[in-house]
């Protein structure tokens, strides 16, 4: 079944947390922001943006080996943060230094959780539409609970994180577990997300409805990160804001 314009309908819709609902981008925006200031103080601020973009493009994949298993998540960000030290001449980051360092990076860090300004009207449509919603994540449950509760983002139950299954996206079991939670079928089941790849093109190959959250300014660069290549698919929807979604899935 689609909708008037050819779009297929959908009973449910599963969320990406980082950088589609909260505004995750910003708060490590911050959190680099503090490290600067405490650990590089010979680094000038006019540098944090580039500070931001070693952290986010994470060229050699520790997180993405986190989400598959490969790496705990202490050791995955204390390699990142260790990169991002000798990347700015700082002092490295090993096992002595690393408490400290999480405290002022992960300080900052949660204290900047916010949602995107267009979540709030998206998700009352969606409910209103009579749409299921849920978030699928790779990050641990718990934290991604925590961080949606501190963003003001209600009604979208985490359904499937990195340690519910021990790996994470773009397994096609984590779609498809999350549509079991959800209770619906996966074919009429919408999966929204800013990564082209562990996103939009995992989803679309796990037979649900794609949609790659293109928002200015979000896109990662880098070799683990995906290209926009990935995103084109047959089938899978490109928006640049959530205030796109309902016309896409149709349900305008
Ligand atoms: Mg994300």
């Amino acid at each position: 079944m689609t909708g008037a314009a050819g779009a297929p309908v959908v009973d449910g819709v599963l969320f990406d947390v980082d950088d589609t609902l909260v505004d995750t981008r910003a708060a490590f925006g911050e959190a680099v922001a503090a490290v600067r200031r405490e650990f590089l103080p010979h680094v000038p601020a006019a540098r944090e943006p580039e500070m931001l973009a070693v952290w986010r493009d994470d060229v050699h994949g520790h997180y993405r080996a986190y989400t598959r298993g490969e790496l705990g998540f202490d050791e995955q960000r204390r390699l990142r943060a260790d990169e991002l030290h000798v990347a700015l001449g700082g002092p490295r980051v090993d096992v002595d230094l690393y408490p400290r360092w999480v405290e002022v990076f992960w300080g900052a860090f949660e204290r900047s959780w916010e949602a995107h300004d267009d979540v709030a009207a998206t998700l009352g449509a969606l409910v209103a539409a009579g749409v299921s919603i849920g978030s699928v994540t790779n990050a641990r449950v718990a934290l991604q609970e925590s961080k949606l509760a501190t963003a003001g983002i209600d009604g979208v139950p985490v359904l499937v994180g990195v340690d519910t299954l021990g790996f994470g996206k773009p397994d096609p079991r984590v779609f498809l577990e999350a549509c079991r939670l959800l209770g619906t079928d996966p074919a009429r089941t919408a999966y929204v997300g800013d990564e082209p790849d562990v996103d939009a093109r995992a989803a679309a190959e796990a037979g649900l409805v794609g949609v790659w959250l293109d928002r200015p300014g979000i896109r990662r660069e880098g070799p683990s990160a995906g290209s926009p290549d990935d995103a084109a698919l047959p089938g899978v929807h490109r928006i640049t804001g959530l205030h796109e979604l309902h016309g896409v899935l149709g349900l305008a």
